[in-house]
């Protein structure tokens, strides 16, 4: 059988079917408060909390707004930190730890409240979270983090022994699970157009097709050259994720576009997804494929991602190993065919960990390391609120670091074409050998 269907188109999002891209010509003003680099999640949530801060505001984003990780990912609303108590207190120390875990349930909220102060239609549902242990040391590490969440975030979760595991999710795969029920599920691309029209409606001008050159201080504010112009800004806020690059090296080093690949299956019958996704929760693994994966909105087909490679490969590649990893977890789908393909850049940081940052009047938020759905537009706001002097900017993110490595010189990320072979040769075989003891 093709895994790819007839009718597949390889590169384009499932979730681009029914967009329309808004044509945002304008050209930046020539003065602002606020310039904002960059129009995903972060750069459209800063506009929005500057602005209604009092700051006059622009953003300004190379391509299409949305076009990067914004509108390609799973659509997975989480929100608790990506490393455990032990790793976070290791890196960081115990107070930037409790901060981190402290504001798991108010970045969550943050973005709920968002939704519904803007009405962004974007199918959101508390549909829960749910990590699956791929071995039985994940699901000890698991009972573990269960119980620093509790005492330190205050978000409800559930360990799930693997008996009971069936009634979330219809396969013996994994060791057991922890389940986020205030976690939720929502339509990234629709999300993201939410978020726009919620900066549009304030009479912010947006301008597509902009890629800003490296801000230049200047008489107490910045130059920033533009293709449409330049902009003399107070404070710039830098808010390119996983498509940082030149001349923005310094962040770059420290911020890598590691990719994700999703397939979205044909639909399948209803009574086949009440088998295998009987919870119908968010999925993720804790393996390092990072497989992740859930039903479409509408409840008719699959969506399962992960990380198919590590560098760039053809959509075809990709489509061909996740369908395989899928019909693993789910044999049952060995024989359903993909109708999209599709990847972005994730940008992720050394530590794994997000930071807001500021050298003069430049201000950034990044790294969100895949988990940017809650974490981008919450710490885009806090970034616009530091860079204007606002206490509401205050988090603990902005204790974390952006760190570079040697492998990591500059340019091209070459480190991970080393790093995909160690994780395809020897990581993946480890990991899979662990899952059957
Ligand atoms: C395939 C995939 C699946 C994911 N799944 C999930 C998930 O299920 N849940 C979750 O929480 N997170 C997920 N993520 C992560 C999440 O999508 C990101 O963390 C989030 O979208 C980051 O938003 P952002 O605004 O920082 O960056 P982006 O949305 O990537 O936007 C950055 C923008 O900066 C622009 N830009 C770059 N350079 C310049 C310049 N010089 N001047 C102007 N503009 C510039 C780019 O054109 C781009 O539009 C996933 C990511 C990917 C790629």
């Amino acid at each position: 059988m093709a895994v790819l269907s007839a009718d597949a188109r390889p590169g384009l999002p499932y979730w681009w079917e029914g967009a329309v891209w808004p044509a945002l010509d304008a050209p930046p003003p020539a003065a602002v408060d606020l310039l904002v680099l960059g129009a995903g999640y972060t750069g459209l949530s800063a506009a929005i909390a500057a602005h209604d801060a009092g700051a006059k505001v622009a953003v300004v984003d190379a391509g299409q707004p949305g076009q990067g990780a914004s509108t390609r990912n799973g659509g997975m609303v989480g929100a608790h930190p990506r490393l455990s108590w032990d790793r976070l207190t290791e890196l960081f120390g115990e107070e930037v730890a409790a901060g981190v875990f402290a504001e798991a349930a108010p970045s969550l909220a943050f973005v709920q409240d968002a939704i519904a102060r803007e009405g962004i239609d974007c199918d959101f549902a508390q549909t829960g979270r749910i990590q699956l242990a791929w071995t039985r040391a994940d699901h000890a590490g698991q009972r573990k983090l269960a119980e620093t969440v509790a005492a330190q975030s205050g978000l409800p979760c559930e360990v799930i022994a693997k008996a009971d595991l069936r009634r979330e999710v219809g396969t013996d795969s994994y060791h057991g699970a922890l389940l986020f029920p205030t976690h939720g599920a929502l339509h990234p691309r629709k999300y993201h157009d939410g978020l726009l029209a919620a900066v549009l409606r304030r009479g912010i001008t947006v301008t597509a097709c902009c890629r800003a050159g490296l801000p230049v201080a200047e008489g107490g504010a910045y130059r920033v050259e533009t293709p449409h112009g330049t902009v003399r800004a107070g404070k710039v806020l830098v808010a390119t994720g996983g498509y940082t690059r030149a001349p923005f090296r310094r962040l770059a080093r420290r911020v890598f576009p590691l990719p994700s690949y999703l397939i979205a299956t044909e639909p399948v019958s209803p009574n086949l997804l009440g088998e295998l996704a009987p919870g119908k929760r968010m999925m993720v693994e804790t393996r390092a494929r990072h497989s992740y994966f859930r039903l479409s909105p509408d409840g008719t087909r699959v969506l399962f991602g992960g990380r198919a490679s590590m560098v760039d490969v053809r959509p075809e590649v990709a489509a061909a190993r996740l369908h395989a990893t899928m019909s693993e977890v789910w044999p049952e789908l060995a024989e359903t065919q993909v109708s999209h393909v599709w990847s972005g850049n994730t940008g992720y940081s050394f530590t794994h960990m997000p930071h807001v940052g500021s050298e003069g009047g430049v201000h950034w938020a990044m790294g969100f390391s895949g988990s940017g759905t809650v974490m981008a537009p919450y710490l885009g706001a806090k970034a616009a609120w530091r860079a204007l002097g606002d206490p509401r900017g205050e988090t603990a993110y902005a204790e974390t670091t952006l760190r570079t490595s040697w492998l990591h010189p500059g340019g091209r990320p070459w480190f991970l074409q080393a790093a995909n072979l160690w994780y395809r040769m020897v990581v993946d075989r480890a990991q899979n050998l662990a899952a059957r003891r």
